[in-house]
């Protein structure tokens, strides 16, 4: 019997490891419940323990428990994984169960002949190394898609340990077929050894790999959530002020002129108390998707409170900044707002714009004076825009709707 690297001991490791990273796995999607698929991997791996542990009592329980069922199991913890990843990162699930069902009868169907039709060792790794390789090449597409779409390391770590599980196995079955015929499977050689490690190694590096990205996905909610407005999805006020502050100094550097508009929605809560706090949280959504869709990539946005809105626009004169809030104004009051009741509903706001004197003050000062236009557009009778020089103080111009 080998004594480096003995099938029994190893065997007994990956049981250990295996256990251990399936019951991180499952804890880890009781945690996070949104993101799907963990659970399955973490399925998988108990999957693959139970047949090691199975392959461990070879010669001591009956070979269908120590030779069928374990290599079944082997090739369903594949299909686990790879349902798993599917899961996880939200593909079409429907091909898999083909894929997996061809192969799980296959390992079932060859397990079956080469126990009990003709007794043969090296026929039944040759099976098993083959379908175990397929099933990785199958996985390893799953995951370059995935990374086509999401570009993120641990996406091609896990892609490169499949490749590596399947080379690994592909060579294994080449190799089986010239040795000797085996006689017990416990005392087949050094190859079949390091195929178990290849196996921990797949284990491992999956499953770091699935924390990492997740706490990536984490990470990313969590950011957004700190920046975004939950409901109109534009920036929020916090994140407004910090772009602000980075927008002022590139002005000031590049002696580019910036540019602020800020609108209000007009008798907002004799529409919330007409409709509702539904419709009119809906209004919201689409005044915010109209700023969005009209401006460009690189102006700001953001819900400054509850139905006031403003917009930060880098190289804009004042001059170009009436033009856009004019444009704003007419799309917010000629879009159909969809709601169920029959009357249609009005909706107009009321626009502030000035310009920063950049060499001279203060964004207080900027977003104090945006205000003052806003609230002489609200007094000079709503849906107009109202523009304020810097120099003057004063209303330059009025337009109404
Ligand atoms: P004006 O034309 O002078 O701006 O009148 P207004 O009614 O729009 O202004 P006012 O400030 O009196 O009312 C703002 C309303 O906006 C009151 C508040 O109930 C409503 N509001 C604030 N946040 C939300 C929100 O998230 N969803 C909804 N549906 N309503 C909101
Ligand atoms: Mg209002
Ligand atoms: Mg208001």
């Amino acid at each position: 019997m080998q004594e480096f690297l003995d099938l029994r001991t190893l065997s007994v490791n990956n049981i250990l490891v295996s256990l251990s990273f399936a019951g991180c796995l499952l804890m880890y999607s009781r945690y996070y419940p949104s993101i799907k698929g963990i659970q399955f991997v973490g399925y998988a791996f108990l999957m693959s323990s139970s047949a090691f542990l199975l392959i461990g009592l070879r010669n001591y329980i009956p070979d269908f428990f120590s030779i069928v069922i374990p290599n079944t199991l082997l090739a369903l913890s594949m299909a686990l994984i790879h349902l798993g990843l599917v899961l996880f990162y939200e593909f079409d699930k429907e091909a898999l169960k083909k894929i997996h069902g061809y192969m799980l009868s296959t390992v079932l169907i060859f397990m079956l002949i080469f126990t009990y039709v003709d007794y043969n060792t090296n026929a039944r790794i040759v099976a098993i190394s083959i379908i175990v390789s397929i099933q990785c090449v199958f996985i390893m597409r799953t995951l370059l898609v995935a990374h086509q779409i999401n570009q993120h390391y641990a996406n091609l770590s896990i892609a490169l340990s499949f490749l590596f599980f399947a080379t690994f196995f592909a060579f294994r079955a080449l190799f089986t077929l010239s040795e000797e015929p085996l006689q017990d499977f416990m005392s087949a050689g050094l190859m079949h050894s390091l195929s178990i490690i290849v196996y921990q190694f797949v284990v491992i590096i999956t499953s770091f790999g699935l924390v990492w990205i997740v706490s990536h996905k984490v990470q990313k909610v969590l950011k957004e959530q700190a920046t975004h407005d939950p409901l109109t999805k534009v920036l929020n006020r916090r994140a407004l002020e910090e772009i602000i502050h980075n927008e002022h100094s590139r002005s000031v550097r590049s002696r580019a002129p910036l540019s602020v508009i800020m609108l209000d929605i007009d008798h907002f809560k004799r529409l919330n108390d007409r409709y509702g706090h539904n419709v009119g949280d809906k209004v919201l959504i689409s005044v915010a998707n109209i700023l969005t869709k009209n401006t460009r990539a690189y102006d700001s946005i953001a819900r400054f409170g509850g139905e006031e809105f403003i917009l930060l626009l880098p190289d804009t004169t004042v001059e170009k900044a009436k033009f856009i809030a004019e444009k704003l104004r007419m799309k917010i009051a000629s879009h159909s707002y969809d709601h169920q009741s029959r009357s249609k509903v009005e909706i107009t706001a009321s626009f502030g714009a000035t310009e920063c004197d950049l060499a001279n003050e203060s964004w207080l000062n900027v977003l104090e004076r945006a205000d003052s236009a806003l609230y002489l557009a609200k007094e000079a009778g709503r849906n107009r825009v109202i523009v304020f020089n810097s120099d003057n103080q004063g209303a330059e111009s009025i337009s109404t709707g």
